[in-house]
């Protein structure tokens, strides 16, 4: 192709995009610098001010921690903010945004601080304490990452870990969203802790004995990955490459894995692919979720906490349109409990506690499904990817939350256990209350193991039904839940006459 043909090809191009490049960018603001700006007022935080931090939208402010802005902005922005009287820094200059949003999340090196563990280095860790103490710890397989089939492993710890036992089972786990990296150190930490305190803490050395601890220290191992090894730190979502196209690894591609569970669905996060909370192409699309179905399929769990970041907030479930979860009270009066331990990053006051949507996150599924009294914890405030001196206080003050949430797997509530009266062999029997529970949530089942049931309720009087196919279904109209511990009842359920007729044939 001759020179002079070409030109006029490339002006015809030209000519072609003009108008097309104008509106893009009258809608995309390229802002090429990352400013510090110190001790904002907490005013300027709030609602319509010029510091509002918001989790989904950090185009322009990055992060937010004590007070301390990193925002992206243009020159005029820059004037902007000092005509407002505020003193911006610049820190970067750069027409490559990730570049800013790695020396605005990983700090001046560009990559994850070393407080960070890479999920390699917690399997290794946990590799380290299960030879240390292999009747403390075992871990076992529960899935595979979508988009590049590592093993996602939970991780379970009683004081002889390598059998299932009848006692209350508790999950702990981090990292459905892969830059809220505290859940993975949180979980991590609590592993040394149980291991390390087994026969030298009593307190430890109680849960191991009469309860067992699930970890699942990282759900979305993917993401995870993308994050601690400096790819990219805003990644939140899996790694699904969604538009098939073979290029994985470009922001924001990506299933969001805490609204992919099968509990309205369709009501949580978006269908927009490029959605922060895109939430794929059908319930339990993502191997994540199916690998969290499959530990739920596994042991009956009575308790669980999803550890998130940010916002110094419990989620519990639910508020649905008016309407409180059914064990509203008994949850509530938990996740206050917890809260309650765990004080601010300012040091002034605890956590806060709210009723969550009822959609497709983990908490309405385990709740709602699967009878698991569960929450989600919002650690931190202002950013996912925290500091490296705030890392340690943030942990522990969220170790003490898990303390105070372990204490109510002591009761009060009712653990029933339902056997064949003439086998004596354990029944997947319906434990129903059938005046708290409603149709929001799935009937709750004993375990086929055990035959047990264990709800936490508060004291007071219940009508309980239960019933199996193939048996005479018993019905306790007034049974009284004392005011502490678990109230205990051993139910051996008749072979109906039918069934027995079939049987003599
Ligand atoms: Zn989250």
């Amino acid at each position: 192709m001759k020179t002079s043909k070409l030109l006029s090809l490339l002006l015809l191009l030209t000519v072609m995009m003009s108008p097309l490049r104008a509106e893009d960018e009258s809608q995309a603001t390229v802002r090429h610098l990352l400013l510090e700006v110190k001790a904002i007022p907490a005013t300027a935080q709030e609602g319509e001010g010029a510091f509002a931090y918001n989790d989904y939208n950090r185009k322009r402010i990055v992060s937010l921690v004590r007070n301390n802005a990193l925002l992206l902005a243009t020159d005029d922005e820059v004037t902007e903010l000092k005509e407002a009287g505020f003193a911006p820094t610049i820190l970067m200059e750069s027409d490559d945004e990730l570049t800013l949003y790695r020396r605005a999340l990983y700090g001046p090196s560009l990559k994850p601080d070393p407080v960070y563990h890479t999920y390699d280095q917690i399997t290794a860790r946990a590799e380290e304490l299960m030879r240390q103490r292999p009747d403390l710890m075992v871990r076992f397989q529960i899935g595979e990452t979508t988009q590049f089939h590592r093993p996602i492993y939970a991780y379970r710890l009683s004081n002889a870990a390598a059998q299932v036992h009848d006692r209350p089972a508790i999950l702990f786990d981090g990292c459905h969203h892969a830059d809220e990296v505290m859940g993975a150190e949180i979980v991590l930490s609590l592993m040394e802790k149980l291991v390390a305190g087994y026969g030298e803490d009593p307190l430890v050395t109680k849960w191991l004995d009469t309860l067992e601890i699930y970890l699942v220290p990282v759900v979305n191992v993917d993401g995870h990955t993308y994050v601690n090894s400096g790819h990219d730190p805003r990644w939140r979502k899996n790694a699904r490459d969604v538009n098939g196209d073979g290029i994985v690894g470009v922001f924001p591609e990506g299933v969001d894995v805490n609204r992919g569970y099968s509990f309205n669905w369709a009501m949580g996060g978006t269908n927009d692919p490029d959605g922060a909370s895109f939430r794929g192409a059908h319930p339990f699309s993502e191997a994540e979720n199916r690998a969290m179905q499959s530990l739920a399929d596994q042991r009956q769990l009575l308790m669980s906490i999803s550890y998130h970041s940010q916002g110094e907030v419990i989620y519990y479930p639910w508020i649905w349109g008016k309407m409180a979860a059914p064990d509203d009270k008994v949850i509530k009066r938990i996740a206050t409990d917890v809260a309650a331990h765990i004080t601010r990053m300012d040091g002034e006051g605890t956590y806060a506690v709210s009723p969550g949507g009822p959609s497709s996150q983990s908490y309405p599924w385990f709740y709602g499904r699967r009878g698991v009294l569960d929450m989600i914890i919002e650690t931190g405030k202002g950013s996912h990817l925290f500091p490296p001196e705030d890392v340690p206080g943030i942990i522990a003050e969220n170790l003490k939350g898990i303390t105070a949430f372990i204490a109510h797997a002591d009761g009060p509530g009712l653990s029933v256990r339902v056997t064949d009266a003439v086998t004596g062999e354990p029944l997947h029997a319906q434990v129903w209350l059938p005046r708290i529970d409603n149709e929001s949530v799935d009937r709750r089942f004993s375990d086929a193991q055990f035959g047990r049931a264990r709800r936490l309720l508060d004291p007071g009087e219940y009508y309980l039904v239960v019933s199996c196919e193939g048996y005479e279904t018993e019905v306790y109209p007034a049974l009284e839940v004392g005011v502490e511990g678990w109230t205990v009842l051993e139910i051996k359920l008749q072979p109906s006459t039918i069934s027995r007729k079939i049987s003599a044939r």
